[in-house]
């Protein structure tokens, strides 16, 4: 494989060595079942579990009870829109969700709303954001459930989860984030913002792949949750299924050092993620920022290229990983939803090339980057120009 410089940071991220030192043991030597009550190698699985329940907990400000781990961040949307659904569905059917969550919140939706859910997409604006107006209104005693993503995948929106928190409790409707993308980059709290349910996992910060967490709320109010996934009643009924020691050790340290480190990180990862934009806004004529730079996450940028197919430049950019948008979606042809949600046109949502950075990433790649960006970006336009010419 070609080293590339890594830029697709949203999609995921290098495994910090720390992270994958602290899963080796549970490889090799401690390598029980968790639930196994019986001998030393069940306790110490257990109490690894533990361990990380209790970092991962008090990192947003939950209580180790509250945190149920799941294979993923898609299971955790999956369990938490499903599950309450099937809840409530013989009182209350109303869904409100925004018109830009990703489609692991996205499709369960619209299969809940296949079979009568009332499923309401909030309008955003042209940064993503939603409006919480529309929020208020939308909201009647039919609604079970408001799933707001935190942070967002392609644009780095971050909404006022406090705001929209505040307005959920005074309506008595219960309020899940999304929040794989704001783990590990902004400090959360579920309590100072009202959060009933959060979906999250390791993979987005530097930890394992196939874990996620979610955090459903104990105490006022109480959360009943449907299990999506039955068997032996791990993770109190919730989610059945061995668990998965060595990748939940990885997960709780993982989170350890976004606790430790974040800040530091993030003002780092922020000044690059700025240096970028300048580099690539200073050398390259019409270039269109998607969203804006604040109030949105400090790695993410999404510049659309005028009159370039992001597809082909990418396909250009030898030694630069970047992608068009969720890693998830890119497979297919059609520009971004969300793009076009923010109401910006099909023509400048296909030329969108997302750049996510990240921890391990250096000012010298940063330069590098503007440098083959530029090449690519000015061979491509030289190239259009001259076919222009001729067809003249
Ligand atoms: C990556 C991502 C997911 C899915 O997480 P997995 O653990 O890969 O299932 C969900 N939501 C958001 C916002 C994401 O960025």
């Amino acid at each position: 494989m070609i080293r590339q410089i890594y830029l697709d940071n949203h999609a995921s991220t290098k495994l910090d060595p720390r992270v994958s030192e602290a899963m080796l043991p549970y490889f090799t030597e401690y390598y029980g079942n968790a639930s196994s009550k019986t001998h030393s190698y069940g306790w110490i699985a257990e109490e690894a579990v533990d361990n990380a329940r209790e970092i991962i907990a008090l990192f947003i400000g939950a209580k180790k009870n509250e945190i149920i781990f799941t294979g993923g961040a898609t299971e955790s949307n999956n369990l938490a829109l499903k599950g309450l659904y099937e809840t409530y569905k013989e009182k209350k059917n109303r869904l409100i969700i925004s018109s830009i969550e990703h489609s692991s919140i996205y499709s369960p939706a619209m299969e809940l709303k296949a079979k009568g859910c009332d499923v309401i997409e909030l309008k955003v604006n042209e940064y993503g954001e939603i409006d919480l107006d529309q929020l208020k209104s939308s909201i009647n005693d039919k609604t079970f459930l408001v799933s707001i993503i935190g942070a967002h995948n392609e644009i780095g929106t971050v909404q006022n989860l406090q705001e929209i928190g505040r307005i959920c409790k005074e309506a008595g409707v219960l309020f899940h984030s999304d929040l794989t993308q704001l783990i590990g980059k902004i400090k959360i709290n579920v309590n100072d913002s009202n959060i009933d349910l959060a979906s999250f996992n390791a993979h987005k910060n530097y930890g394992p792949k196939g874990v996620g967490a979610l955090y459903i709320r104990k105490k006022s109010p109480r959360i009943n949750i449907v299990p999506q996934i039955t068997g032996g009643g791990q993770e109190s009924d919730l989610r059945a299924g061995s668990l998965n020691v060595p990748a939940i050790a990885g997960f709780g340290k993982c989170i350890e050092i976004s606790g430790n480190e974040m800040e530091t990180d993030m003002a780092r990862i922020s000044a690059l993620r700025d240096k970028l934009y300048h580099g690539i806004s200073s050398n390259i004529p019409y270039v269109e920022l998607n969203s804006k730079q604040e109030h949105r996450l400090g790695n993410n940028l999404n510049i659309s290229f005028k009159d370039i197919p992001a597809r082909e430049l990418i396909s250009k950019l030898n030694g630069v990983a970047v992608s068009t948008g969720a890693a998830c979606f890119s497979g297919k042809q059609e520009p971004s939803r969300t793009l076009l949600n923010l109401g910006i046109d099909k023509t400048r949502a296909s030329s969108a090339v997302r750049f996510g950075l990240g921890r391990f990433n250096s000012p010298e790649e940063i330069d590098k980057a503007v440098e083959i960006i530029s090449e690519a970006v000015n061979k491509i336009r030289s190239e259009s120009q001259i076919l222009k010419m001729e067809n003249i």
